[in-house]
C-alpha cells in the first residue's frame, strides 16, 4: 500500500509538466488543415508521451537514486546509533568498574599487616622484594633540608618528593608495597597535605599497601643511646601513627639497618615494643640468620647487600642501572638477560638463608624521589620472572614488606640461633673498626644526655603543677618542641657524632629551643607548687662557673627539683664574688657552706662569659620527685666590708690551704679516701673506708695518634666513625701533674693541670660516696699535624684477666674479653681499635673481691687493653675524613673556640666488693642521668611560699626507678616504673618488688590505670607476638609473666620496665 502511493504522487506531478510544454507549443503554431491538424495533434501527442515517457525514465532513476541515497543515510544513521550504543555500554562498563572498586577497597579495608601480605607459593623460592628509602634526620644536611630538598649541592635528597611520589605510585597499582620508617619526615610531609591526599593515603595504610617499619621518629644510634631517650622517641613517633592511621598504623617489625652496630638493650627495647624483627649491616655470613635473645625474643635477619639492592638492580634515578629493555621491536631488548642476572643471583642469596623465602631490599639513601622508575621496572621484574614458572623456573617474585617475610619464616616452622651477645665493634674491613663515634662530638653527646635529664624534669613538673603549667603567670610553656628535638637527636647521625659540623650545630641548636620552652614549664610549675610567682633564672653554665644571677646577688633563694624518685643529697656549686655566705634549709636552718676559689682552668674555659672569683659549696637534701628551697646571703667579710674578694687575694688564701711537698697527699671523707703521689702529682690510691678495701689506682691521661691512612697495611684514616690509632702505644700527655690541694668541710679537691690543655679536679663531697673526676680537655693542639684521641686510663691492680664489663644503652651489662667474641673465632687485626665498646653510663673491672666501677656522664667508648686497667676515651680532634660519606675530618671549632672545643665532664669511681657494687653504682648512674634542676629566685622567699615539696607519698623503694611521668592528655599521665637491678646483681635490690599505684602520688588522685607495651601504643593485652623455637633447649628463653599482688599493687621482677597510663585528678 505504501508503495502504491508513492506511485500516484509521482503520476500527478508528470501531468502538472505536460501541462506546461504544451502552452509553450501552442504560442509558435501555424494555422493547419483539420486532418493535418489532427495528425499534427497525433504526432505532438505522440512526441509529448514520448517526452513524457523519457521525463518519467529520468524521474524514475532519480527517485531510484534519492531511495538508494535515503537507504545510505538509513543505514549511516544507524551506524551512528551502534556506534552511540557501543559507546554507552564502554561507559556502562568503566562506571561498573569503578564502582566495584571501592567495594574491593572495602574489603580490603581490614587486611593491613600480615593478613594484606601477598600469597607466596610453597614449592618455590619466594624472592621478597621491599622497595624501601632510608632518609636520615640529618647527616650531611640538616633534617629540614632534607625534608625540603634543599642544599641540593651538599646531597641530592628530598623527603618531601619521595612521600609524593611513592603515594602516587602505590595509588596506581594495588600489587605494589613501599615501607616507610622516619616518622620525624613522615609527619613533616602529613601536616602539609590536604584531606583528599590524606584519605588516600589512609586508604594505601588501611589495606598494607602503605606499611610503617620501625616508626620511632627516628632511626636511633645504637652505640651512643640512653634507654630513657630510646623509648621516648619511639613512644613520639608511634603516638604519632596511632593517632594518625590506628591500628593498621601500627609497625609490627624494627627495622634499624643503618646503625653502625647492634646494642643488645635496643633489642630488648624492641622486643617490648612488640614482634620486631631486625635487620643490620653487613655481617658475616654464617650468621645471617638468628636471634636475639635477652629479655625478650627477637628475630633479626641480616641482610646480603646491606639495605641495598642487588648489583644491577637499582633503578632509582640515583642510579645507572640499565632499565628493563622489553619491546622486542626496539633496540636493545634485555629480557631474558635481566632475568637471568636476577635468577643467579637469587639462588646465590638462598643458599646461604633457611628457609625457601629470601628477601632483596629494593631501594637505598634517599630513593624513590621519582618512585615510577622503581615501580616501572619492579612490575616488569615480577612479571618477567614469575613468567618463567610455566618453563619450570622455580623462582616466585611478590612485592612484599619485612613483616610478610617475617610472617613467612615464621611459617616455616624452624628452629633458630639463639644471641645473647651484641653486634659491637662493627668493622666492615680488617683495619676499619667502626668505635671511633662511641667518643666522637663529646660536647654534644653530653648536651644531649643533659637535655633528656631536663626534659624528664620537665615532663613531670608539667604533670605536678597541673595546667597553669603550660600557660601560666611566666606564659605559654609546652614539651613538645623538647621531645621532638630530643628524639631527632636519638638519629644514626646525630648523638653518634658522625654528622657534618653544620648538621651538629643544628641538633644542638633544637636542642637549646626545647630547654627555652621547657624552663616556661618549670617556671609555672614551681610558681603553683610553691605558691610564690617570684621571678626564676635558670643557669645552664654552672659546670663552667658561669651564673651572672649568683655572681651579682647578695642574697637568693636556690631551688634544687629532684626527679628522681627518692631523697637525694646533692653537691651545689655556684659561681659568687663575695667569700663568705651564710646558707639555711627550707627549716631556717643554718646549712655548711664554703667557698673555693675558681680554678685557673675554668677561668681559661669561660671566655668572657662570667667573672666569679669563687665558688660556694653546700650540700642539699631534696625529697623524691620534689624540691628543696635554700636560701643563700652574703655576709660582711672581716674588714666588714660586703665584696668579693679579688682574685689575687683569693689567691693568697688558697695557698695557704695547700699542702704540697708535705708528705703523702690525700682527701678522704667518711666513706672514701683518694691517695696521690707527691712526686708524681698523680692518683696513687682508692680505699672504700666502710668496707676497707684498698687498690692501688694510677690515672692519667694519653693520646692515641690517629691514622692519617698512609699506612703500609691499610690507608684507612681514623675519623668520626672510624678509631684507627697509628699504633697501640698512646703518648702520655704529662707523666706528672701540678696539683693543689683544696680542703674545707664540704669539699677536697685536688686540682691537676697535666699541660695547657688536660686538667682535672678530683674531688670529694663529705656525702658522697663516689670520687669524682672532673676532666677539662682541649683545645687539644694539632699544628703538629697529628691527629689525637684523648684518653683517660686507670691503672689498678685487680686481677681482671682481660675481662671487662661495660653497660648496654644504659642498662644491661655485657661481660667483654680482650681480643674475644663470644660468636666466632676472632682473628684480631686492630689490638686497640678492635677491643673499644660503647660505653653508656657505666664500665667495670673486677675480680673475685673488688670492683671499680667508673660511672660516665655521657657516652664514651673504652676498654681494657691490660689486665687491670680501663680506659675511657674523652676527646678525639682528627685531620682526615674518614671516607664514610660524611667528607669532613672530625675537627670540631666555634666561634667561642676557634682553637678547638674544650670539653669538660665527669667520671665517677667507686670500689666495692663485686656482690654490693651494683647497690651503689645502679643509683649513681640514674642520678647522673637525672641530675636535680636548680632554679634561683632574687632575695629570702615569700613568706607564704612553700619552701619543700614532695609529689610522692613516699620514696620508692631503692630497687625502683621512676622512668618516666608524663602528661599524656587532659586527665590522664603515663608512667613507667623501672626495676634498675639484673638479676644476681645485687643481693637485696635483685628481687621482685611491689609498688601500690593508688598510693604513689601526694598530689594526684589516681582513678584508674591500663597497662601499655613499652611504647605505649598498645595494650598490654593486645600485644601478640610470634612464637619462636630456639635451637638448643637450653637456650629456651622463658617469658615469665608477672603476678600483681592485687588490682592496684604491681610487681617489677629485674630489669623489667612496666608503663601505665593512668587516669589522674589533682587532690583537693
Ligand atoms: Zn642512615
Amino acid at each position: 500500500m505504501a508503495e502504491r502511493s508513492a506511485h500516484q504522487r509521482t503520476a500527478a506531478a508528470l501531468l502538472c509538466t505536460g501541462a506546461l510544454l504544451l502552452c509553450a507549443t501552442t504560442a509558435s503554431a501555424f494555422p493547419l488543415s483539420p486532418g493535418e491538424q489532427l495528425i499534427q495533434q497525433i504526432q505532438q501527442q505522440q512526441e509529448q508521451q514520448k517526452q513524457l515517457l523519457q521525463q518519467q525514465e529520468h524521474l524514475l532513476q532519480e527517485i531510484e537514486q534519492r531511495q538508494q541515497q535515503e537507504r545510505q543515510k538509513q543505514l549511516l544513521q544507524q551506524q551512528e546509533q551502534l556506534r552511540q550504543e557501543i559507546e554507552q555500554q564502554q561507559r556502562q562498563q568503566e562506571r561498573q568498574r569503578e564502582q566495584r572498586q571501592p567495594q574491593q577497597q572495602q574489603q580490603q579495608r581490614d587486611k593491613c599487616g600480615y593478613e594484606s601480605c601477598h600469597v607466596t607459593k610453597p614449592g618455590l623460592l619466594n624472592v621478597h622484594l621491599v622497595p624501601h628509602t632510608h632518609d636520615d634526620v640529618g647527616w650531611l644536611k640538616t633534617v629540614d633540608q632534607y625534608f625540603y630538598g634543599d642544599r641540593n649541592d651538599i646531597q641530592h635528597a628530598g623527603v618531601q618528593y619521595i612521600l609524593d611520589s611513592v603515594v602516587e605510585q602505590l595509588l596506581k597499582n594495588h600489587e605494589r608495597r613501599f615501607i616507610y620508617v622516619e616518622t620525624a619526615f613522615f609527619y613533616r610531609w602529613w601536616k602539609r597535605q590536604n584531606q583528599d591526599m590524606k584519605n588516600d593515603v589512609r586508604t594505601l595504610v588501611n589495606q598494607g599497601r602503605l606499611e610503617f617499619v620501625n616508626g620511632g621518629w627516628v632511626m636511633s644510634d645504637e652505640a651512643s643511646t640512653h634507654y630513657s631517650s630510646v623509648i621516648d622517641q619511639m613512644t613520639l613517633g608511634l603516638r604519632f601513627l596511632n593517632q594518625t592511621f590506628g591500628e593498621c598504623g601500627r609497625p609490627r617489625v624494627a627495622w634499624h639497618i643503618d646503625p653502625f652496630g647492634h646494642a643488645r638493650e635496643h633489642a630488648s627495647m624492641f622486643a617490648q615494643v612488640n614482634t620486631f624483627t631486625q635487620t643490620t649491616k653487613k655481617m658475616k655470613k654464617k650468621q645471617q640468620q638468628l636471634f636475639f635473645s635477652f629479655s625478650l625474643s627477637l628475630c633479626p635477619g641480616i641482610l646480603p647487600n646491606g639495605y641495598n639492592p642487588p648489583e644491577g638492580f637499582c633503578w632509582d634515578q640515583s642510579c645507572d642501572d640499565a632499565p628493563i629493555r622489553d619491546d622486542p621491536d626496539l633496540e636493545d631488548y634485555n629480557v631474558d638477560d635481566v632475568v637471568q642476572r636476577f635468577l643467579h643471583i637469587a639462588k646465590a642469596q638462598a643458599n646461604v638463608y633457611k628457609t625457601n623465602h629470601i628477601v632483596m631490599t629494593m631501594g637505598s639513601d634517599f630513593q624513590y624521589e621519582n618512585a615510577n622508575l622503581w615501580y616501572k621496572n619492579l612490575d616488569k621484574l615480577i612479571d618477567y620472572v614469575n613468567e618463567r614458572q610455566k618453563n619450570g623456573s622455580n623462582v616466585n617474585l611478590l612485592y612484599s614488606t619485612p613483616s610478610c617475610y617475617l610472617q613467612e619464616l615464621h611459617r616455616a616452622n624452624r628452629t633458630w640461633a639463639l644471641k645473647t651477645d651484641d653486634f659491637f665493634p662493627y668493622a666492615d674491613a680488617a683495619h676499619d673498626f667502626w668505635t671511633g663515634y662511641f667518643s666522637s662530638r663529646p660536647a654534644l653527646k653530653r648536651y644531649e644526655r643533659r637535655s633528656n635529664g631536663l626534659l624528664q624534669t620537665c615532663n613531670q613538673l608539667e604533670v605536678l603543677g597541673g595546667p597553669v603549667s603550660r600557660d601560666g603567670p611566666f606564659g605559654k610553656g609546652e614539651t613538645l618542641t623538647m621531645k621532638k628535638s630530643l628524639a631527632v637527636a636519638q638519629h644514626h647521625d646525630a648523638v653518634s657524632g658522625t654528622s657534618k659540623q653544620h648538621v651538629a650545630n643544628d641538633y644542638a641548636r633544637r636542642l637549646a629551643n626545647g630547654w627555652n620552652t621547657c624552663q616556661v614549664v618549670v617556671s609555672n610549675s614551681l610558681s603553683a607548687l610553691s605558691g610564690s610567682a617570684a621571678p626564676r633564672v635558670y643557669c645552664d653554665l654552672l659546670n663552667i662557673s658561669v651564673c651572672s644571677f649568683t655572681e651579682s646577688s647578695p642574697e637568693f633563694t636556690v631551688t634544687v627539683f629532684n626527679p628522681l624518685g627518692r631523697s637525694l643529697l646533692w653537691p651545689v656549686r655556684l659561681p659568687v664574688n663575695g667569700s663568705r655566705y651564710s646558707v639555711s634549709d627550707p627549716g631556717g636552718n643554718p646549712v655548711d657552706s664554703q667557698v673555693a676559689p675558681v680554678s685557673d682552668s675554668t677561668r681559661d674555659l669561660r671566655r668572657g662569659r662570667g667573672f666569679a672569683v669563687n665558688e660556694l659549696v653546700f650540700e642539699v637534701q631534696a625529697p623524691p620527685l620534689g624540691f628543696s628551697s635554700y636560701t643563700v646571703s652574703q655576709s660582711q667579710d672581716r674588714t666588714g666590708i660586703k665584696t668579693g674578694l679579688n682574685r689575687n687575694q683569693t689567691r693568697a688564701e688558697t695557698r695557704a690551704k695547700t699542702g704540697l711537698n708535705q708528705g703523702p697527699v690525700q682527701i678522704e671523707n667518711k666513706f672514701v679516701r683518694a691517695t696521690f703521689d707527691p712526686d708524681t702529682g698523680l692518683l696513687s690510691g682508692l680505699m672504700n673506708l666502710e668496707t676497707k678495701q684498698k687498690i692501688d689506682l694510677t690515672q692519667n691521661f694519653y693520646w692515641y695518634n690517629g691514622s692519617d691512612g698512609n699506612n703500609s697495611d691499610s690507608d684507612q684514616p681514623s675519623g668520626a666513625y672510624i678509631f684507627r690509632p697509628n699504633s697501640s702505644t698512646p703518648f702520655v700527655i704529662s707523666k706528672t701533674a701540678k696539683i693543689q690541694l683544696i680542703q674545707t668541710s664540704v669539699v677536697q679537691e685536688v686540682r691537676q693541670v697535666f699541660s695547657s690543655w688536660v686538667s682535672q679536679v678530683v674531688r670529694l663531697y663529705s656525702g658522697s660516696r663516689a670520687l669524682e673526676l672532673e676532666w677539662t680537655v682541649g683545645p687539644v693542639p694539632v699544628q703538629d699535624d697529628l691527629g689525637k684521641e684523648v684518653m683517660t686510663r686507670l691503672d689498678t691492680n685487680i686481677k681482671s684477666g682481660g675481662v671487662f664489663f661495660t653497660d648496654s644503652n644504659g642498662r644491661e651489662l655485657l661481660r667483654r674479653r680482650k681480643d674475644f667474641r663470644p660468636t666466632w673465632k676472632l682473628k684480631q687485626s686492630e689490638p686497640i681499635a678492635g677491643n673499644y665498646y660503647p660505653i653508656n653510663s657505666r664500665a667495670f673491672i673486677t675480680d673475685e673481691e673488688k670492683q671499680l666501677t667508673v660511672v660516665t656522664d655521657r657516652s664514651q667508648g673504652g676498654s681494657s687493653i691490660q689486665n687491670g686497667s680501663l680506659e675511657i676515651m674523652l676527646h678525639r680532634r682528627l685531620l682526615y675524613d674518614d671516607v664514610r660519606g660524611v667528607a669532613e675530618p672530625l675537627n670540631e671549632t666555634s666561634e667561642l673556640f676557634p682553637d678547638g672545643l674544650v670539653v669538660r665532664g665527669t667520671l665517677l669511681l667507686s670500689l666495692d666488693p663485686p656482690k654490693s657494687a651494683a647497690d651503689k653504682h645502679r643509683p649513681l648512674g640514674q642520678e647522673t642521668v637525672l641530675q636535680p634542676l636548680l632554679s634561683f629566685t632574687k632575695g629570702k622567699p615569700e613568706p607564704s611560699a612553700k619552701l619543700t615539696f614532695s609529689g610522692l607519698q613516699a620514696a620508692l623503694p631503692p630497687a625502683v626507678h621512676l622512668l618516666t611521668l608524663s602528661q599524656w592528655d587532659s586527665d590522664s599521665v603515663l608512667l613507667r616504673l623501672e626495676h634498675q637491678f639484673q638479676t644476681r646483681e645485687s643481693r637485696t635490690n635483685s628481687e621482685p618488688v611491689t609498688v601500690n599505684l593508688q598510693k604513689l602520688f601526694s598530689t594526684l588522685e589516681v582513678l584508674g590505670f591500663s597497662e601499655l607495651n613499652l611504647s605505649a601504643n598498645q595494650w598490654k593485652e593486645d600485644v601478640k607476638r610470634f612464637d619462636w623455637t630456639p635451637e638448643t633447649e637450653e637456650e629456651k628463653w622463658e617469658q615469665k609473666s608477672s603476678v600483681d599482688p592485687s588490682f592496684w599493687d604491681v610487681t617489677l621482677r629485674p630489669m623489667e620496665i612496666r608503663t601505665f597510663l593512668l587516669r589522674v585528678r589533682v587532690r583537693v
